[in-house]
C-alpha cells in the first residue's frame, strides 16, 4: 500500500487533520513524506499503529509531552509510565472529590443553620510533648484548646521556631468562633500565613532546610475541620475501631501511590521520611483540608512521627480504647514511645467529643 493523504490517514487513525498537524510540529508523529511542491503531508500505513496509540492516550487525558515520552519507550517502561499517570489522575480526582465534599457541606450547613437539631457537643482534650530519649532538644509543638488541636514537627536548624510559629498562627483561631461560611477561607489563609512565617524562621547555613509539618483540627461546635501537611498523623477512634484519617506526604508514600514500590517496601525505604509537602521555604505547601462530622464518643489522636514510627497502630488503639481521660491517653502513649527507645521527639494530642452537659 502506498502513502496515505492526511485526510485518509486521519480517518483511519480516528484523529483530526488539525491534530495530526500539531503532532507533526511537536515531533510526536512526523509524516513519512512531505511533498516538496504542495507541502502536503503523507503518512505510511505502518504509522497507523502509533497514531491509534496517540489517540488512545489522548482519550485518557495524558498531556502531549508525556505521550511523546511514552511513545519512545519499550512496552514494559510504557506500562509503568501509564500506571504512574493513572495513580496521579486518581489522586487528583480524590483531592477534588474531598474539596467538593467540603464545599457541599459548607452550603448545606448554611442551608440548615436555622433548623439544626443536633445536640450541643463539646470537646475534652489534652496535649503533651516530650523530647524523647535521644534528641537534645524538642522541635515538636503540640497544642490543645477549646477550638484548636494541633501537632507540628519542626526540622532543620530552626525547627523548634518553625513548629511553634505554625501552631501560633492557628492558635489565634482558637480565640474566637469562626463563622461556618468563612471556615475554608480562614484555613487557607492561616496555612498561607504559617508558610510565610516558617520561611522566615530558617537560620544557619541552610535556612531552606528548616520547616515543619502541621496537623491541626479546628472545632466548629459540631464538626472538625482537618488541615494536614507533612507526616504527622491524625487518627479517629470510633466504635472501637481506629482509623487513620491523614496520608503522609512522604516520598515513599508517593511511590506507593504511583505503583513504583509496595507498601511493605515503603516501610524500610530510604525515603520513607523524606517529605514531599511541608511548611518550608520553596516546598509544596498545599495542605489537605477536610471537614469531618463529629459524633459523641469520638476520640481523636494527633501525633508526630516520634510516636507513629515506633509504636504499632494496634498498641495505639489499645491505649486509646482503655484510657479514661485524654490526659491519661497522651501520658501513656508517650511512655510507650519512650519505652521503645524514644528516638525522636514525641507529641500527642487527644480529644474526646461528647454531649455538653445540661446547663454547661
Ligand atoms: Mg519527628
Amino acid at each position: 500500500m502506498g502513502l496515505l493523504t492526511i485526510g485518509a490517514f486521519a480517518r483511519a487513525a480516528r484523529l483530526s487533520p488539525k491534530a495530526l498537524r500539531l503532532y507533526d510540529s511537536l515531533g510526536l508523529l512526523v509524516p513519512a513524506r512531505v511533498d516538496p511542491v504542495t507541502g502536503y503531508r503523507l503518512y505510511a500505513p505502518e504509522q497507523l499503529e502509533q497514531a491509534r496509540l496517540v489517540a488512545w492516550l489522548r482519550r485518557i487525558g495524558m498531556p502531549l509531552a508525556l505521550i511523546t515520552r511514552v511513545c519512545g519507550l519499550d512496552a514494559g517502561a510504557a506500562a509503568r509510565e501509564i500506571r504512574v499517570f493513572r495513580a496521579r489522575a486518581e489522586a487528583e480526582a480524590a483531592a477534588r472529590r474531598d474539596l467538593a465534599g467540603f464545599l457541599i457541606e459548607h452550603f448545606e450547613r448554611k442551608d440548615s443553620a436555622m433548623t439544626s437539631a443536633t445536640p450541643p457537643l463539646e470537646i475534652r482534650y489534652a496535649a503533651l510533648s516530650d523530647t524523647g530519649l535521644v534528641r537534645e532538644t524538642n522541635q515538636d509543638t503540640a497544642h490543645a484548646g477549646s477550638r484548636l488541636l494541633a501537632v507540628a514537627d519542626g526540622f532543620g536548624s530552626g525547627g523548634a521556631a518553625a513548629s511553634a510559629a505554625a501552631v501560633e498562627v492557628f492558635r489565634r483561631l482558637d480565640a474566637g468562633a469562626i463563622p461556618a461560611g468563612a471556615l475554608l477561607n480562614t484555613l487557607e489563609d492561616a496555612i498561607g500565613s504559617a508558610a510565610e512565617l516558617v520561611a522566615r524562621t530558617g537560620t544557619g547555613s541552610a535556612p531552606e532546610e528548616t520547616g515543619t509539618t502541621l496537623t491541626a483540627m479546628l472545632w466548629t461546635g459540631s464538626q472538625l475541620a482537618l488541615v494536614h501537611i507533612g507526616d504527622s498523623r491524625a487518627h479517629l477512634l470510633r466504635g472501637g475501631e481506629l482509623f487513620r484519617i491523614t496520608h503522609d506526604h512522604t516520598a515513599a508514600r508517593s511511590m506507593v501511590a504511583d505503583g513504583r514500590i509496595t507498601k511493605a517496601e515503603a516501610e524500610s525505604h530510604p525515603q520513607r521520611s523524606l517529605l514531599v509537602r511541608a511548611l518550608a521555604r520553596g516546598a509544596d505547601t498545599t495542605p489537605d483540608i477536610r471537614l469531618r462530622h463529629a459524633e459523641p464518643g469520638d476520640r481523636y489522636l494527633l501525633c508526630s512521627d516520634g510516636l507513629s514510627s515506633v509504636v504499632a497502630e494496634g498498641e495505639i488503639r489499645r491505649v486509646l480504647t482503655a484510657a479514661e481521660e485524654p490526659s491519661d491517653a497522651v501520658r501513656e502513649l508517650i511512655a510507650l514511645a519512650n519505652g521503645a527507645g524514644g528516638p525522636d521527639n514525641i507529641s500527642c494530642v487527644v480529644a474526646d467529643v461528647r454531649e455538653r452537659p445540661p446547663g454547661a
